[in-house]
C-alpha cells in the first residue's frame, strides 16, 4: 500500500497509471474505521482495478465543535486494517492540503429540499460541509466509482446530486450497512458509548424493524408516534424518527401499499448522535 499525504503527488501518480486504465475505486472515510468501512473497501476491490481509500475528519461538516473535537481518532490502526483490507492507496491529506485557503468563505452548493430535512435540518451546513470536501476529493482522486454506506442514506443522495453537478464521470454504489450482533449500526461514533448504552441503543435498529414489521397501507402518523415513545422509553433523546420517500426523502404522512419507503432516524445517547435507517417497503 502507498500513503499520499500530497494531493497534486497522488494525482499525478493515478495519472501515471493511465495506460494501464484502471478503474478506480474511491472509499472516502473520516477514520476510526470498523467493519462497515472495510466492507466499501472490499466491495471496491471487487469492482475495481485499484482501491483508494481516505481518511480525512472534516472540519467544515461538523456543525457542533465539540463533535469534531471529540471524533475518535485511531490512525495506525486504521493504517493496519486498511492494508489488511488489500487497498491500493491510503491518502491522508491535512486541512491545508484539503482547503489551501482556508476554510472561511467557501462555496455554497445549491441542495434544495433535501438541505430542508431530517440532517439538513438538524445539522445546519452539515451538507454543505460534506459537499465542499467531497467536490475537493473527487477532483483529486477522480474515480470512476465512489463506494458509500447506506448508513447515511441522505448523505447519499446528496451526493448523488452532487455528482450530476458536477458533471463527474463517476458511478456511485451505495453498500448495505453493516450492524453489530444486537443490530445497532457500526459507527465510528459508537467507540464513545459505555458498554451498557451500546447495548442499550441496538433499540434504534429494533424500532425501526418495529416500523417495518407494523406497516400497512394508510396514515402512517400513529405508527411514527409509537416509533418515537419506544426510543424515548430507552432513554434516547429524538431529533427525529420519520417515514420518507426512499427516492427522494419526500415525508410519508400515508403509504399507498406500493411506494418505496425508508425509515430513518437520529437520536442521542448522553451527547453522542447516532443515526440510523432502513428500507421499509419493497426490495
Ligand atoms: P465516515 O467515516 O463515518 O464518514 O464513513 C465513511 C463511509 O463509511 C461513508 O460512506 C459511510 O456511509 C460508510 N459507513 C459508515 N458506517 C457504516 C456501516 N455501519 N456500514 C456500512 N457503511 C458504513
Amino acid at each position: 500500500m502507498i500513503i499520499f499525504k500530497q494531493p497534486q503527488k497522488l494525482s499525478l501518480y493515478l495519472d501515471s497509471l493511465t495506460k494501464q486504465h484502471p478503474i478506480i475505486g474511491f472509499v472516502p472515510t473520516m477514520g476510526a474505521l470498523h467493519e462497515g468501512h472495510i466492507s466499501l473497501l472490499e466491495q471496491s476491490n471487487k469492482e475495481s482495478g485499484l482501491t483508494v481509500c481516505s481518511i480525512f475528519v472534516n472540519p467544515t461538516q461538523f456543525n457542533d465543535p465539540k463533535d469534531y473535537e471529540k471524533y475518535p481518532v485511531s490512525i495506525e490502526e486504521d493504517i493496519y486494517k486498511i492494508e489488511s483490507a488489500g487497498t491500493d492507496i491510503l491518502f491522508l491529506p491535512d486541512a491545508r492540503a484539503v482547503y489551501p485557503d482556508g476554510t472561511e468563505n467557501l462555496e455554497q452548493y445549491r441542495l434544495g429540499y433535501l438541505e430542508t430535512v431530517l440532517e439538513g435540518k438538524f445539522r445546519p451546513g452539515h451538507f454543505q460541509g460534506v459537499c465542499q470536501v467531497m467536490s475537493r476529493l473527487l477532483k483529486m482522486v477522480r474515480p470512476a466509482k465512489l463506494f458509500l454506506g447506506q448508513k447515511d442514506y441522505q448523505q447519499s443522495l446528496v451526493i448523488q446530486q452532487l455528482l450530476k453537478t458536477m458533471n463527474a464521470d463517476t458511478d456511485l454504489v451505495v453498500c448495505p450497512t453493516v450492524r453489530e450482533a444486537h443490530g445497532l449500526a457500526m459507527s465510528s461514533r459508537n467507540r464513545r458509548l459505555t458498554d451498557t448504552e451500546r447495548k442499550i441503543a441496538g433499540n434504534i435498529f429494533k424500532t425501526l424493524t418495529y416500523i417495518k414489521e407494523n406497516l400497512i397501507a394508510g396514515e402512517l402518523h400513529s405508527l411514527k408516534i409509537e416509533a418515537k415513545a419506544l426510543l424515548t422509553q430507552n432513554g434516547f433523546t429524538v431529533d427525529y424518527v420519520e417515514i420518507a420517500d426512499a427516492g427522494n426523502l419526500s415525508l410519508a404522512d400515508a403509504w399507498d401499499g406500493k411506494q418505496e419507503l425508508v425509515a430513518l432516524a437520529a437520536v442521542f445517547s448522553r451527547e453522542i448522535r447516532l443515526i440510523d435507517n432502513m428500507r421499509i417497503s419493497g426490495q
